[in-house]
């Protein structure tokens, strides 16, 4: 295992690095003035851009949320890397070769078996590609080569694609790779291959047309594979959940599109590979695809960041279904996922249940581009989709399509459409527009964060059970700055004692305080006993022996992603209560003889719910 790298490479990273063009692989910079550049950040939720970037500083700081540093911090936070792996990332970009120096302290912790992990398993990767893509050549590979062109790709939209072909073997690709020197642990890491019942290594895929999918740099993670011959299994096969590839993140195609998506402000999203390389020929150059799950909040967090969606450039996404039942459902779920999108989502339908594969075959490239400018939008598509189950003749009929209608649009974000959907409602169920209005009115107040009846205030509010789960994650916090202080350090010093809920863990949270905060701590047994020692009470000082070494939930080591789920957790709890305190507390306003009172409750109220919102993003992104 390569050592620490050389500081002077370190330097050199750094020096050699266009800190902007690294950003704008996944953050859309515009221009801020003065040579700075600025766009919505990536690391907390916003609607305005406060992420900025300086290249002549070669720095990028957050004043929304604070995070900020230079381009290694800046992969190590957006990508989830190491240090290690943010540097050789960098240094790979820019040509730069790498040194390492060993080691001449004692061991170092086991902990460091992600130096430089990503890079191999995307190297492994690489080398992958380039073999099943030789592979499509071959003669076994006819089925393939035929499948594509029946579905109107030559072999120029092949390679544009890296289409390749899983052989039919059971370890061709493995002694492949081998031979160029991967591990046997790298390749079942990456998810190529797998151990057969024998105990042998083969492949992961066999006898499959193969689509390399790549992270939104362009590095390939994984592979989209389609079954050629009938008893093959699954239609589609993806690689697993690896430590490069996470399917609730991935977007096929998201390399190719992300400078139109910025460009265009818009996005097609459409359901399979093919259907993704049928619109980029036809000239819709927005389209991406999800690999093997259903569209989710964590792919429009991707997009968001691209399509800079703020309240002045406001960004589409068009969702393209071949009109089955399947595709309504996803469709009509968007509205669960992120309702901030509801009123800037489409729905483009196929009038011939045609996929845009299907579509550009049978009638050309013209009609793929005629589908996506047919675009419907969402709230339109959900209402006739609910109305059209009811019989309109009938009262019951109505009155039941205005129930189930009614929530559609008490969803709608954008307030000043609302009376406008409800008049259409109206229209469209042949009703008068005060029922539909009432109707509407009752369910915008039954939605969770519509109208809570009041909660008793914060002091009041009795302390969480030990086991809850609010309880267990402030516990989970604390043994992260008791255990590994060094990783966890100055995330945890950053949530205030006041943020804990139960007693004890305040105590210990103030105690680590006392002892000079986790951040400055080193590790072992002297950190512990400084915090043990800064306890006011017997029942903390026992907690915290017992916190020190109870083992953390999550199986092998903790990294900073764990640490910052953890965090947001914890904080999210602590916010969702001042919500309910904040909300219960502006009921009680009478809002004409308060008012400055009332507005100064009601904007915190809206920035805490925001801020939340960010929390509940951050705590989901792991676990
Ligand atoms: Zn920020």
């Amino acid at each position: 295992m390569a050592g620490r790298i050389r500081d002077e490479d370190i330097a050199l990273v750094r020096e050699r690095t266009s800190i902007a063009e690294v950003i704008s692989d996944t953050v859309t910079l515009r221009s801020a003035g003065g040579g700075n550049l600025k766009g919505l950040c990536p690391f907390h939720d916003e609607k305005s851009p406060s992420f900025n970037v300086s290249p002549a500083r070669n720095v990028w700081y957050c004043f929304g949320c604070g995070a900020g540093g230079d381009a290694i911090k800046f992969l190590m936070d957006a990508d989830h890397l190491s240090f290690v792996e943010s540097v050789e990332r960098l240094a790979a970009r820019a040509g730069i070769q790498l040194r390492y120096v060993e080691n001449d302290q004692a061991a170092p912790r086991a902990a460091r078996p992600q130096q430089g992990q990503r890079q191999r398993l995307v190297a492994a990767h690489a080398a992958a590609v380039e073999f099943y893509q030789a592979q499509l050549g071959t003669a076994g590979a006819r089925p393939a080569r035929e499948f594509l062109a029946q579905r109107g790709f030559d072999r120029a939209a092949a390679q544009r694609y890296a289409c390749g072909f899983a052989p039919d073997a059971w370890d061709l690709l493995t002694k492949h790779l081998r031979q160029q020197g991967f591990t046997h642990d790298e390749l079942v890491t990456a998810g190529l291959s797998r151990p057969s019942r024998s105990g042998t290594l083969i492949d992961r895929f066999r006898r499959r047309l193969m689509w390399p999918i790549r992270d939104i740099t362009g590095d390939p993670i994984g592979f989209g594979a389609r079954k050629l011959f009938d008893d093959d299994g699954p239609k589609y096969l993806n690689t697993p959940e690896t430590p490069i590839y996470k399917k609730s993140h991935v977007l096929y195609g998201i390399d190719q599109a992300k400078r139109e998506i910025a460009k265009q402000g818009k996005v097609v999203v459409v359901e399979g590979y093919t259907d993704v390389m049928a619109c980029h020929l036809a000239d819709v150059p927005t389209a991406v695809a999800t690999c093997g799950t259903a569209f989710g909040a964590d792919h429009i967090s991707v997009l968001r960041r691209l399509l800079l969606d703020t309240d002045d450039v406001a960004g589409e996404i068009i969702f393209t279904f071949d009109g089955d039942a399947a595709g309504q459902k996803a469709a009509l779920r968007a509205f669960d996922d992120d309702q901030r999108f509801v009123g800037r989502t489409f729905i483009a339908v196929s009038p011939d249940n045609m996929d845009p594969c299907d579509l550009r075959l049978a009638k050309g490239d013209l009609a793929v581009r005629d589908l996506v400018a047919r675009r419907e939008p969402l709230v339109d598509f959900a209402l006739r989709h609910v109305i059209n189950r009811y019989d309109l003749d009938t009262v019951d009929g109505r009155v039941e399509a205005m129930r189930r209608a009614a929530p559609i649009v008490a969803k709608i974000k954008d307030r000043e459409k609302r009376p406008e959907y409800v008049r259409k409602l109206a229209g469209d169920l042949g009703m008068e527009i005060e029922p539909v209005q009432r109707a509407v009115l009752a369910a915008a107040s039954g939605q969770p964060d519509g109208g809570a009846a009041a909660a008793p205030a914060r002091a009041a509010r009795p302390a969480p059970g030990a086991d809850s789960p609010m309880s267990l994650v402030e516990r989970e916090a604390l043994k992260l700055a008791l255990q590994e202080p060094v990783l966890a350090g100055p995330m945890f010093d950053a949530v205030e004692a006041a943020e804990y809920q139960h007693p004890v863990h305040v105590a210990v949270r103030e105690a680590i305080a006392a002892a000079g905060g986790a951040a400055a701590a080193t590790q072992g047994a002297v950190w512990v006993e400084a915090v043990r020692d800064a306890c006011a009470d017997l029942a903390a000082q026992a907690l915290v022996g017992e916190l020190a070494v109870e083992p953390l939930r999550i199986d092998g080591e903790p990294d900073p992603r764990y640490v910052s789920v953890t965090i947001a957790r914890l904080q999210w709890g602590s916010v969702t209560g001042r919500i309910r305190d904040l909300k219960s507390k502006i009921q009680r306003i009478n809002p004409v003889s308060n008012k400055d009172e009332y507005f100064a409750l009601f904007g915190e109220l809206l920035s805490l719910e925001q801020h939340a919102r960010a929390l509940r993003e951050q705590a989901a992104g792991g676990l």
